[in-house]
């Protein structure tokens, strides 16, 4: 085992409960020795309360420099004109992927050895929408307008990524979730690229294709049939929440923004200001998404004994938080993850 830091990677522990979790984590990264050199730095209401500025601009350069990071969970700032610190992100770093993993990892529930991966394209689509009012009827905003995009290049570029990711992880399905059938124009534009990438895909990856709301009905009758699913912004965000919640909600739930130069990391969930401060936070979905880091730099050995000792510890079925139905504090589950490595 080699316990030298030879990786730059950017440290935010974030707000509410996520100093807790970042701490549990760090103790667990570093009982396995992980090979991150941590450059710790603010954002959110931390970054709100010392410089004014939920995103200040040594995280940024941080981010630039060392192209990695695990990101706690911020609090959104309400009011005072702050822009969406995820959004930012994303779009300062061209973060196009957002990888969203499911797997059972708590037995005995509805939904046992589930294991499908959504990635989400998270730059364009209607998150990326011009939005406006006209009057009608009336009314000086009688009418809202939300108009998205989707690019011909950045179709491509998430469906090879999916492709890509399914080669690399010993994927066998594709499976492109879109509404061409109605949105005739952008899904359909997301799809042909899909069907073009698919192509080259022919006889090492297998594709097919749903539309969303039948995906989204098949998640929950037979989720078992779906490997990796490609979709575009807005359908991805919702499916991959609902994919969250057949394997045990957003404690368990980890996620990775992805771009060529940068990739950051992070839990689903938010800052759980209802819990911050009382040791309670699961800090699983937070681990989940460190053990992605570590796969992320090609550390599968270090990823797999953290794997292992969740699977054996959350089986086991003694040491589990509260939000999974147990007394365990967030200390308490660290310490028995420390043990089970
Ligand atoms: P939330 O995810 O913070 O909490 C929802 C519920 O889940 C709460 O009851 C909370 O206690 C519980 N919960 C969440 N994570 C948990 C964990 N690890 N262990 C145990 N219980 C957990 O959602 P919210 O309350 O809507 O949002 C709070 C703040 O977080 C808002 O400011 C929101 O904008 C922000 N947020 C940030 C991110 C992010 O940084 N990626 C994501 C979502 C929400």
């Amino acid at each position: 085992m080699t316990n030298s830091k030879t990786i730059p990677a950017t440290l935010i522990p974030g707000d509410g409960i996520g100093p807790e979790i970042m701490d549990s984590v760090v103790e667990i990264l570093d009982a396995v020795g992980a090979p991150f050199a941590w450059e710790r730095h603010i954002a959110g209401m931390a970054g709100v309360d010392a410089v004014n500025d939920p995103l200040p601009k040594d995280t940024i350069e941080s981010i630039r420099k060392t192209g990695l990071a695990l990101k706690g969970p911020l609090t959104t700032p309400v009011g005072g004109g702050f822009k969406s610190i995820n959004v930012t992100m994303r779009q300062e770093f061209e973060l196009y992927a957002n990888l969203r993993p499911t797997k059972t990892i708590i037995p005995g529930g509805r939904y046992e050895n589930i294991n499908l991966v959504i990635v989400r394209e998270n730059l364009e689509g209607y998150y990326a929408a011009m939005e406006n009012t006209i009057p009608a009827n009336g009314d000086p905003k009688g009418i809202a307008l939300s108009g998205g995009y989707v690019s011909r290049k950045e179709c491509e570029r998430i469906v090879r990524f999916a492709f890509e990711y399914a080669v690399k992880n010993d994927r066998k399905k594709v499976t492109l979730v879109h509404k061409a059938n109605i949105i005739k124009q952008m899904c359909g534009m997301f799809l042909e690229a899909g069907r073009k990438v698919a192509a080259e895909y022919k006889g090492k990856i297998e594709c097919d294709e749903r539309i969303v709301d039948a995906c989204s009905m098949q998640l929950v009758t037979n989720p078992w049939q779906f490997d990796v699913i490609v979709t575009t912004n807005l359908f991805g965000d919702i499916l991959s929440d609902q994919a969250a919640g057949l394997v045990g909600g957003l404690g368990m739930a980890p996620g990775a923004n992805i771009g060529e130069k940068t990739a950051i990391f992070e839990a689903v969930h938010g800052s759980a200001p209802d819990i911050a401060g009382k040791g309670l936070a699961n800090p699983l979905a937070l681990l989940l998404a460190a053990v992605m880091m570590l796969r992320h730099v090609n550390r599968d050995d270090l990823a797999d004994r953290i794997d292992t000792a969740i699977t054996k510890l959350i089986t086991g079925g003694e040491v589990r938080t509260r939000d999974l139905g147990g007394t365990a504090s967030t200390q308490d589950l660290t310490a028995a993850l420390k043990q089970a490595i």
